[in-house]
């Protein structure tokens, strides 16, 4: 049986929101069985919570925004892809600001704060969504769908017409071992003509080479070079775990991905919500049954 998971203790990060430019400061925090992963805005008063759902995201410009009229947290994902590697269900996140501290632009810091903290199985059973049917979302230009497959893998395609990026493909079978390996170190990226236009609207004040890669119309900029030739496929898989969490509850199947950002991503997610004929709630044993028989735990 696979068990429901929170942290053993709180653990913090501090570093700076990216468009603020100023600190910010982010708790883990443990929680109770069946409560979900909610961001708390602790600097407000009545400290607001908001669950990490699809329908509660309200931006998905260059990053995902979760809220409502009074109150936001924005560029939730690369906290949210370290969660959803590690398998976390219940969790606070307590902010003292509308922002995410960007930390090194991956999620490499919060995996490592999570690790740091332990993680604690509790008593009720996980339940995962196992795609029984195939879900589809998008155009010819761009597209998201998700497959039946008996655990969580991703394929994700881009194609960037700049001679650093081109186009690119990543596949990745996801669990804790290959996210630390493959995934957690991949940064997210920019241009420079749309880091230039971003400040002149008063955004991306806290962007510098230490929280991404930033390419002009030569290269790369930032002196160390990049993680990996692919890191930039690497972070849209990173982003695509993220989002994938405002599902609200673990995803078994195969998502393919062909130029999709965040938008898609909560479209697709939307979409499978919306299915429920195509996704089934499940339980798991230790070992995961062959397929035949996983359509009969449901
Ligand atoms: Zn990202």
């Amino acid at each position: 049986m696979f068990l429901q998971r929170t942290i053993r203790r709180r653990a913090e990060i501090n570093g700076i929101g990216l468009h603020t430019g100023a600190p910010a400061k982010l708790t883990f925090c443990p929680a109770p069985e069946n409560t979900g992963i909610y961001f708390v805005r602790g600097d407000l008063p009545g400290r607001p919570a908001v669950s990490t759902r699809a329908e509660l995201v309200t931006a998905t410009t260059m990053a995902t925004t979760l809220g409502g009229q009074e109150f936001s947290v924005s560029t939730v994902e690369h906290c949210l892809s370290a969660l959803a590697a590690l398998r976390i269900d219940n969790l606070f996140i307590e902010l003292d600001g509308p922002e995410i501290p960007i930390t090194d632009g991956s999620s490499q810091s919060f995996l490592d704060a999570i690790l740091e903290a332990g993680l604690v199985d509790q008593e009720q059973p996980r339940k995962y969504a196992y795609v029984c049917q195939p879900i589809y979302f998008g155009t010819d230009e761009k597209y998201a769908y998700v497959l039946p497959y008996n655990g969580l893998r991703v394929t994700c395609t881009i194609d960037f017409p700049h001679r650093a990026i081109g186009r690119q493909s990543f596949d990745i079978d996801v669990n804790e071992h290959s996210f630390a390996r493959e995934i957690a170190r991949a940064r997210t990226f920019g241009f420079l003509k749309d880091v230039e236009a971003m400040r002149a609207r008063g955004l991306a004040r806290g962007g510098s080479l230490d929280n991404a890669v930033v390419l002009d119309g030569d290269g790369v900029l930032n002196p160390e070079g990049l993680r990996w030739a692919d890191e930039f496929v690497r972070h849209k898989v990173l982003d695509a775990l993220g989002d994938l969490v405002t599902l609200g509850m673990p995803l078994m199947g195969h998502v393919v991905l062909f130029k999709a950002g965040h938008d898609m991503m909560n479209r697709l997610v939307r979409k499978i919500l919306e299915s429920p004929d195509c996704y089934r709630h499940i339980e798991l044993g230790a070992d995961l049954p062959d397929p035949e028989s996983l359509l009969h735990y449901a």
